[in-house]
């Protein structure tokens, strides 16, 4: 029931766990991890004067996916839990691969997740010009310097994990050399990758990220908010400690990969004399059966092996949505996840079963029939509708009830019929009986095969007209409930079934030179015509029904329309986590 121990905290699973180590628990919405107890702590020294100011910082290259959302639950929960101020701002240094429909895409996803920045919209690019101030402030103070090397021999000079670098030949120019050549580059007056401007160090470090590290290069592109004002642009590790230091950040929370860059950040802030928040590392999320790289996202969008960023198979936040998770299930499942200092990878069972759990509380049940097979009641008057009521939601007597029509031709599920069933097969055969779900009981007399192919197309039946609503005046059993439409009444409608993108837990590791491609799951992506009850026609788009039996639907929000309804599966009902949890 309990899942790792993570610095400190018992993160808790499964909500209805019992037993005594529950006493032990803090309260779910009170969350309490190594960054809180970091920020606990810096508000009881008086550390930033009692402030709790984050960021969310993307790189608008991407859309966000659910690693990112991690990121945002935690800035932006950190500041609402302690009264702070979060900023989302866009670490937008690199010209050549950025793009403003990824802007506008993060600023929806982050918005649509719950999280609000008032008028804190910030963009590196906004800086530029004071990270070019405090460039030349380091070079006047002779910490910095303007090298002609390319950036193959940058390279070459920097040695390795266990040998020192060399020093560049460029590295005692005078200050002024340097601060004339650095005004010359910013005027355009060289070629890409001509020069650069390096930190002054320590070429023998054994932080390679001190081993003067590139603070700009030169590189004529467009940018997406400056347009053709810079033709330099300063490095992320330059720029990112910065941005965060311009903007009065308390606490930069980051991902693990950014520990070795710390001591960079520390030793930038200390030589500007400039305000210096405090950095804390945790790990990313990797969830199973997918990636969560921009780049390997990016590669499945261009590739075609998915329709684009908002593929309902995606992990992004836009193709999760598609899919019909809503931001609750999503902000759930990151509490559950909760703050490591290891990396680990989630099941990505943890997540499927947030959605699940919500949706079975607030998605009104309907009936739709995926593979339709007809049956015809015989004793069932042609020509006569009866309206049937449903429950909308069992779990919720509030959600009301509803009129399903009913008649002597219907849809079944293929599923629901077996012609030679073995014996814990509870549904329709020859000669048995069954419940329709809030109708009758109907008891098979006939199946009608094609002559040529052998298949099953039509199911003869007949009705009890004693049992309306399910009960029997006789008090005989009947094992089976299944739903049904009246074939007269159903809608069709186009139903995309999903399955998980890759075939492999961890498409990620997979054998040298066969990448993450040749794991791709063929059958992700099922396409079939459904039929659906009436009470769905004109359903809005990114509605979220429970399909009786089925699974969780949401109406498609880009393809679907008036004329034909389209459908997303979210998540079938069995309950992979369910059967995982009751192992642990
Ligand atoms: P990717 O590796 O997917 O391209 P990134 O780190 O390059 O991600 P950014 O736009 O720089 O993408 O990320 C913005 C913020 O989100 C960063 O603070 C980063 O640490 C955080 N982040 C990115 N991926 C994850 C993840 N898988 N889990 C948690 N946080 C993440
Ligand atoms: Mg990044």
């Amino acid at each position: 029931m309990w899942g790792p121990a993570i610095e400190g905290r018992r993160v808790l699973i499964h909500g209805s766990g019992g037993g005594p180590s529950d006493m032990t628990t803090p309260a779910p919405d009170v969350p309490t991890d190594f960054i809180r107890g970091i920020i606990n702590r810096d508000l009881e020294s008086g550390r930033f004067g009692g402030r709790v100011h984050t960021r969310f910082p993307p790189e608008p290259n991407g859309y966000l996916h659910i690693g990112h959302a991690k990121s945002i639950c935690l800035n932006f929960g950190i500041a609402a839990q302690y009264g702070g101020l979060s900023n989302l701002r866009f670490d937008d240094t690199n010209p050549t691969k950025e793009e403003e429909e990824y802007v506008q895409s993060i600023i929806d996803n982050v918005r649509w997740l719950g999280f609000d920045w008032d008028d804190r919209l910030y963009f590196a690019s906004d800086y530029f010009e004071q990270m070019y101030d405090y460039a030349v402030q380091l070079t006047r103070a002779g910490k910095a310097y303007v090298d002609d090397l390319s950036a193959d021999e940058v390279r070459k000079h920097r040695g390795t994990l266990t040998g020192p670098g060399t020093e560049s030949p460029c590295r005692n120019r005078p200050v002024e050399e340097n601060l004339d050549l650095f005004e010359r580059m910013r005027a355009g007056e060289f070629e890409d990758g001509s020069r650069v401007l390096r930190a002054k160090i320590d070429m023998a470090s054994p932080n390679l990220n001190l081993r003067d590290p590139v603070m700009y290069r030169i590189l004529h592109a467009e940018h997406h908010r400056t347009g053709d004002k810079w033709c330099v642009y300063p490095m992320y590790d330059w720029a990112h400690g910065l941005e965060d230091s311009i903007e009065g950040i308390t606490h930069s929370i980051c991902t693990l990969e950014f520990e070795d860059h710390r001591p960079l950040y520390d030793w930038f802030l200390e030589a500007l004399g400039a305000y210096h928040p405090q950095q804390i590392e945790f790990a990313r999320l990797n969830l199973t059966y997918t990636v969560m790289s921009k780049r390997k996202l990016l590669q499945l969008v261009e590739r075609g092996h998915v329709s684009g960023w908002d593929d309902p198979r995606m992990p992004t936040i836009s193709g999760l949505r598609r899919r019909g998770y809503t931001p609750e299930s999503i902000r759930s499942f990151c509490d559950r996840i909760g703050v490591a200092k290891t990396d680990s990878t989630v099941d990505v069972a943890l997540l499927e079963h947030c959605i699940r759990e919500e949706l079975n509380k607030s998605a009104p049940r309907v009936m739709g029939v995926l593979r339709p097979l007809r049956l015809v009641i015989d004793n069932y008057p042609e020509g006569q509708t009866e309206e049937m009521d449903a429950v909308n939601n069992p779990e919720d007597p509030g959600m009301g009830t509803r009129k399903v029509p009913f008649s002597r031709v219907l849809y079944i599920e293929r599923d629901d019929f077996r012609e030679d069933p073995p014996k814990e097969f509870h549904r329709l055969a020859p000669g048995r009986e069954v419940r329709l779900r809030y109708a009758y009981l109907v008891t098979c007399v006939d199946a009608v095969k094609d002559e040529r192919t052998g298949e099953v197309v039509e199911l003869r039946c007949t009705y009890d007209p004693q049992t309306r609503g399910g009960s029997t005046p006789d008090g005989r059993k009947v094992k089976g409930t299944i739903h049904w439409l009246s074939a007269a009444h159903a809608l069709e409608a186009e139903v995309r079934l999903y399955d998980r993108l890759f075939t492999v837990a961890n498409p990620g590791e997979v054998v040298e030179g066969a990448g993450f491609e040749s794991v791709l799951n063929p059958g992700s992506l099922e396409t079939a015509t459904a039929y659906v009850e009436p009470s769905l026609a004109g359903a809005a788009p990114g509605a979220r029904y429970q399909f009786e039996r089925l699974g969780y639907f949401c109406v498609d929000s880009a393809d679907s329309t008036a004329e034909r309804l389209v459908f997303n599966r979210t998540i079938a009902l069995r309950d992979t986590w369910a059967k995982i949890e009751k192992r642990l």
